[in-house]
């Protein structure tokens, strides 16, 4: 594969690796991008998904933020592809800082990675908007319709819907991850969604690596680029 030789030379004179990720690294494991219209979808949900996944619809329409959200957006069954195992080797092998990612899934983690900002959140976490009470994710796939805490609060997962802003500690976390790295190799995304790409401006290391089957914005300036599927790309790499 083009590049596989010259990502290989870089990652072994990098001891600071950090990934900057997005839904391309997921759908190697069988997670769409929810931003992926097909027809089906279309004619399921009367609403386009930005609009359903807004903090103001799921205060209006619980119910079908819900049937959204569980049908596009939780894959409890979804498992690491060889892009996350890689990713969480590098960073035991003590080459790898850690991982910044947009991604909801938890697969990182999921893989062994332990330095991982989520800045979008993860559909493990939930939280009763009522009492504040700490649910699983069992709570939101058990329950038939809008999720209920014991206390009669609605339980809300702890995931950035549109119109709520970014967790600041969650964003600093990124930001001295980005900062502090010799390589950043984004991988997965096609930096369309703000705040979150703007942490890339942070990055004053030595190498860009972009992997990414579409063009991004830092195709331009990356040292690297590679337009393959992250999991193939990474399933090459010697740890
Ligand atoms: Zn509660």
């Amino acid at each position: 594969m083009d590049g596989i030789e010259e990502l290989q030379r870089i990652f072994d004179e990098s001891r600071r690796i950090v990934f900057f990720t997005g839904a391309g690294v997921s759908t190697e494991s069988g997670i769409p991008d929810f931003r992926s219209a097909d027809g089906l979808y279309n004619q399921k949900y009367k609403y386009r998904p930005e609009t359903i996944i807004s903090h103001s619809f799921f205060e209006a329409d619980p119910a079908e933020f819900y049937r959204f959200y569980r049908d596009r957006m939780i894959y409890p069954a979804a498992k690491p592809n060889p892009a996350h195992l890689a990713m969480a080797a590098l960073e035991k092998a003590g080459r790898s800082l850690g991982v910044v990612t947009q991604n909801i899934d938890g697969l990182h983690t999921m893989a062994g990675s332990h330095d991982v900002a989520e800045l979008h959140g993860c559909i493990y976490r939930n939280h009763c908007t009522r009492c504040g009470k700490a649910y699983g994710l069992e709570a939101i796939t058990s329950s038939p319709e809008v999720p209920h805490c014991s206390c009669g609060g609605i339980i809300k997962p702890d995931v950035v819907l549109y119109e709520e802003g970014l967790d600041e500690d969650v964003i600093s976390h990124g930001l001295d991850l980005i900062s502090q790295a010799d390589t950043l190799v984004i991988a997965g995304t096609s930096l369309v969604v703000y705040p979150a790409a703007g942490l890339i401006n942070y990055f004053s290391g030595d190498h860009l690596v972009v992997i990414n089957k579409s063009a991004t914005p830092q195709d331009a300036r990356a040292d690297l680029l590679i337009q393959q599927p992250v999991g193939e790309v990474m399933g090459c790499i010697r740890i």
